[in-house]
């Protein structure tokens, strides 16, 4: 199992709170971009996304991949890449022997490029979705390609739909769970809606403590917390509205069960300062 978790947030993203989850003000929030570190016993390193990178700003001066950098305006430092941050906490790339890809969005795939050692896991859905897009349509769907490395196929643990078939004790009404490293109880689970393939990642730790990182099932910690939905206007660019209701919905009703699982959207600045907390 694993003994410990970090997150890091790799650069920031505007966007207006009431696009994000209903309640809120039309006011613009800096949002974060966060990735997951969980450590092995060894020493060995398996991350949850990969948040941004300077890579970003670089892709992002030419069409069509510029689209991109006006729709969501980013901040973004070379020192805040995971990579440049695992470093400061005395981890080097080659100790980063597996990569989770929850979805092939460009503030999730900023750093797959710096951990040529790490084995890639990710949905057959999103993986086959990503790559058939090129052009202005990648764009369109948030996809950078140039962040994705050449080999990421042969470098990749493909999950297909038939795998996300598991149902596990106390963690209903969410079901569809797939065991990625079933020895270190790591599943991933199907949360379709925000992206084609999306996965979120469930982890028991060493200590006990469960944490389920939702990726952008929903933005922020108040969609569960109070079953507030993104606005309708989210329709022109989430892939399927309809389906990511849903999840929130089902993440509303295990936080009101199991308030015991620690949930993570990987957008959401208080999910991760109050989990410094607990
Ligand atoms: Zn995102």
């Amino acid at each position: 199992m694993f003994k410990d978790i970090h997150f890091l947030i790799s650069g920031y993203c505007y966007a207006h709170g009431r696009i994000l989850a209903a309640g809120l003000p039309w006011t613009k929030l800096r949002i974060p971009a966060i990735s997951a570190v969980l450590i092995s016993e060894n020493g060995d390193i398996t991350l949850i996304d990969t948040g941004y990178s300077s890579r970003f700003l670089d892709i992002t001066q030419h069409f069509p991949e510029k689209l991109y950098a006006w729709v969501t305006p980013v901040e973004i430092a070379q020192q805040d890449s995971v990579k440049e941050q695992l470093k400061r906490l005395g981890y080097g790339s080659e100790k980063v022997k597996n990569i989770i890809v929850t979805h092939f969005h460009g503030d999730h795939t900023g750093g797959l490029l710096d951990f040529p050692m790490a084995r890639f896991y990710c949905s057959e859905r999103a993986w086959y979705f990503a790559k058939s897009l090129t052009g202005f349509q990648a764009v369109k769907n948030a996809i950078l390609k140039a962040q994705i490395p050449q080999d990421f196929e042969e470098r990749a643990v493909l999950i297909p739909d038939s795998e996300f078939t598991i149902s596990l004790k106390d963690v209903e009404p969410l079901h569809s769970f797939a065991a990625i490293f079933e020895d270190h109880k790591l599943y991933g689970i199907k949360l379709e809606g925000h992206a084609v393939g999306q996965m979120g990642v469930l982890v028991e730790l060493q200590d006990k403590r469960r944490i389920l990182m939702v990726a952008d099932a929903c933005w922020l910690s108040r969609s569960f917390q109070q079953n507030a939905f993104p606005s309708a206007l989210t329709k022109l660019f989430v892939a399927d509205y309809a389906c990511m209701t849903q999840n929130i919905s089902w993440l509303y009703a295990l936080h009101q069960k199991h308030s015991d699982i620690y949930i993570v959207p990987f957008h959401c600045q208080e999910a991760i300062r109050d989990f410094q907390k607990i």
